[in-house]
């Protein structure tokens, strides 16, 4: 069997082709055609040699995941169901701001953390994706939108909110990354890619050092070590007093900061008390803060909270002068807002 062109960062890529027997500057021609202009057929690019060209197309496979199943929202918002070679799927979803959309991807079949509160979290762990099926979820959903929305529409931002924990698949998702950021590939700005962790400690720990420069949102959901471990397990073993200080490290630049999501729940976390200290365990530190009222899937236990609490929640984070929003929900009709993908 092939494997696939798209599992390489340009520095792999430089580096496969030299123990090809090949010249790596080559590399920058067939990333400009196969990222750039996002075709999947061999590169026409003059200058291409016919060495690379051999090395490349005899071993390489350039197939794109399958698109199953494709819903629009009555807000512009669509979810596409992805099939990959072994049948396993995911979704992604494409969120619509003014003629730039935002592209929130899938890391994991299924997820390991088992959070009480998401629809992913009840099906486990599948398997993780690979580079390819990764990049190829953003390939795919480009080439949809080119085909089917106005040619000016393009992608500008990419979150890793989809399925799945990105840092307990931390290789694949840190070659994607470099593969989105590369200015020989998908060319994004840094700053336009966020990934979202419930807190999985050793991925934090290897992102330092590894990670490129992108943003990193925590999923806190509250301050309250004991609260936060009914609704997102692996805080009993990584606890918000190990990860806080350490994801504070990160961001680099002054108008940089870390977004830690609220997820809040009707009569569980939406209190004045939990707004408070929520305020307390953030105030003077690089925190923005995005408030998420939950969103339902079939057989939930949790509720949505009142929008005056939403609206009181929110005056207080705001009180301590750390910035905040409410995040408005989309595509939650054809349930692919945050926390109702599954795909089995
Ligand atoms: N695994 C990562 C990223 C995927 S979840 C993480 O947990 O951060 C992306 C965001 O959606 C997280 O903040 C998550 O807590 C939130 N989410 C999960 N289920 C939700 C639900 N039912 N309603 C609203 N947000 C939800
Ligand atoms: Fe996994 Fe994130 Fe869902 Fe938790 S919220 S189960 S970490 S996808």
């Amino acid at each position: 069997m092939k494997f696939s062109f798209f599992q390489f960062s340009f520095d792999e890529l430089k580096n496969y082709i030299v123990q090809s027997g090949g010249n790596a500057d080559q590399a920058r021609l067939l990333f400009n055609w196969h990222y750039k202009k996002n075709l999947q057929t061999p590169c026409e690019i003059n200058g291409l040699s016919k060495k690379t060209h051999e090395i490349i197309y005899s071993d390489l496979s350039f197939e794109l995941p399958v698109i199953d199943q494709i819903q629009t929202s009555d807000d512009l918002t669509v979810k596409f169901l992805f099939s990959f070679q072994d049948g396993k799927k995911v979704e992604t979803v494409l969120i619509p701001f003014n003629q730039k959309y935002t592209v929130c991807l899938s890391s994991q079949v299924g997820c390991a953390m088992k959070c009480s509160f998401c629809h992913t979290g009840t099906q486990g762990l599948t398997r993780s994706l690979k580079t390819e099926e990764i990049i190829g979820q953003f390939l795919a959903v480009q080439t949809w939108l080119t085909q089917n929305r106005p040619a000016d529409d393009r992608i500008l931002n990419v979150v890793f909110m989809g399925q799945g924990e990105p840092l307990h698949n931390f290789d694949h998702v840190k070659t994607a990354v470099e593969i989105l950021i590369s200015q020989h590939g998908l060319s994004l700005a840094d700053h336009k890619i966020t990934i979202s962790t419930s807190g999985y400690l050793p991925g934090l720990l290897r992102w330092k050092d590894e990670m490129p420069s992108v943003n990193i949102a925590l999923s806190l959901h509250s301050p309250i070590d004991e609260k936060r471990s009914q609704l997102i397990p692996i805080n009993k073993k990584y606890p918000l007093k190990d990860v806080v200080p350490l994801i504070e490290q990160f961001p680099q630049g002054k108008k940089r900061f870390v977004t830690y999501e609220y997820l809040l729940i009707r009569e569980f976390n939406d209190s004045e008390e939990d707004a408070l200290q929520t305020a307390k365990l953030l105030a003077g530190t690089k925190a923005f803060v995005n408030l998420i009222p939950f969103n339902p899937f079939p057989g939930t236990q949790w509720k949505r909270p009142t929008e005056e609490r939403v609206q009181k929640f929110f005056e207080i984070i705001e009180s301590f002068k750390i910035p905040v929003t409410i995040r408005t929900t989309k595509g939650d009709k054809i349930l692919a807002a945050c926390g109702q993908l599954k795909s089995i």
